[in-house]
C-alpha cells in the first residue's frame, strides 16, 4: 500500500487504496463519510505500517460497516462509544520547570513550594500548543492530571494552566476533571508508576499520554508516549501533532486495540 497517496485523499480514493469496498454513493456532502475517512487517514497518518493498518481497519471494522452498508438516510456516522478519559502526565509532557530560571528565556509562572523549612522557588515553562492541546482534546475527552509530584507542587502549575486555557480560549468549560498525585502512584522497584484503574476501572476507555516509559509499567496498553520536553525546542509539535491521532482515538470502543499495536511496534 502506498501511504503517500493518503496526503490529498479524495473521498473515494481510501477505501479503494485500502482494499475495503467502495460505495459509490459518497459525495462531497456526506459529512458522514467525510468524517469516517478522516478517522482513517489520521490513523494512517500515525501508524505508517501496513501490519498496524490491518490491526486499527479491523478495530474500527464495525464502524466501517455502519459507513459502507448505508445507503438511503439510515444510520449516520460512527456509531456512540463511550467517551473515553485521557490521563495526562505534566512534568516534561505538558511543561517543563527549574529551580533556576533559564536566562534566555524568561519563565512565564514561577511558584513557591515549601520545602524543609523553606521554599522551593520553581521557574515554569508551558510546552507549545499546550493550551491549544487542552481546549481542544478536553472536547473529545474527559482530562485528567495524573502527576508523580507532590500536590504543592502541581496544583498551582495546573490552576496557571486552567487559567491560561480560559484565557486563550474563554469559551471553553474547565478542563481538567480530576488531579491524581505522587500518593496515587505505585511505587515499584524505586520508580513511581501509575495505575490507570484508580481513574477509569474500564481500560478499554482510558489512555496515559505520558513522556516516562516507567508511568507505562502497569498498562501498557494504554500508552500514549510522548518525548520529553524540556523548554529546549520553541518549535515543538508533538502536542499539536498528536490532534488527529487522538481525535480518532476517542472513537474506537476499546482504545488498547489501536495502543497495543503501536506500543509493540514501536518498542518504546
Ligand atoms: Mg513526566
Amino acid at each position: 500500500m502506498e501511504f503517500h497517496t493518503l496526503q490529498a485523499p479524495t473521498l473515494n480514493l481510501l477505501p479503494l487504496e485500502a482494499g475495503l469496498p467502495h460505495n459509490s454513493n459518497f459525495t462531497e456532502s456526506d459529512r458522514s463519510a467525510q468524517n469516517i475517512l478522516n478517522v482513517f487517514i489520521s490513523l494512517v497518518h500515525s501508524f505508517p505500517t501496513t501490519e498496524i493498518f490491518d490491526s486499527l481497519l479491523t478495530s474500527l471494522s464495525n464502524h466501517c460497516r455502519v459507513l459502507w452498508t448505508k445507503d438511503q438516510e439510515t444510520t449516520a456516522g460512527f456509531e456512540k462509544v463511550k467517551r473515553k478519559t485521557l490521563v495526562l502526565d505534566m512534568d516534561e509532557t505538558l511543561i517543563h520547570s527549574r529551580l533556576q530560571e533559564d536566562v534566555d528565556s524568561p519563565a512565564p509562572f514561577k511558584i513557591n513550594v515549601p520545602f524543609e523549612n523553606t521554599d522551593c522557588i520553581y521557574y515554569v515553562y508551558d510546552r507549545p500548543h499546550v493550551c491549544e492541546f487542552l481546549a481542544t482534546v478536553a472536547q473529545w475527552y474527559d482530562l485528567v492530571i495524573f502527576t508523580a509530584s507532590i500536590s504543592d507542587y502541581a496544583d498551582p502549575i495546573i490552576d496557571w494552566l486552567e487559567r491560561e486555557v480560559k484565557a486563550k480560549y474563554p469559551s471553553s468549560n474547565p478542563v481538567i476533571k480530576s488531579r491524581y498525585y505522587r500518593q496515587h502512584c505505585t511505587y515499584y522497584n524505586g520508580i513511581f508508576t501509575k495505575d490507570l484503574t484508580q481513574i477509569e476501572c474500564d481500560l478499554r476507555d482510558v489512555a496515559l499520554l505520558d513522556n516516562s516509559e516507567f508511568s507505562f509499567l502497569i498498562n501498557p496498553e494504554n500508552a500514549i508516549p510522548i518525548r520529553s520536553w524540556t523548554n529546549d525546542d520553541e518549535n515543538d509539535l508533538a502536542l499539536h501533532d498528536l490532534f488527529a491521532f487522538l481525535n480518532a482515538l476517542s472513537h474506537v470502543e476499546d482504545v488498547r486495540s489501536v495502543l497495543r499495536s503501536r506500543s509493540t511496534s514501536s518498542g518504546y
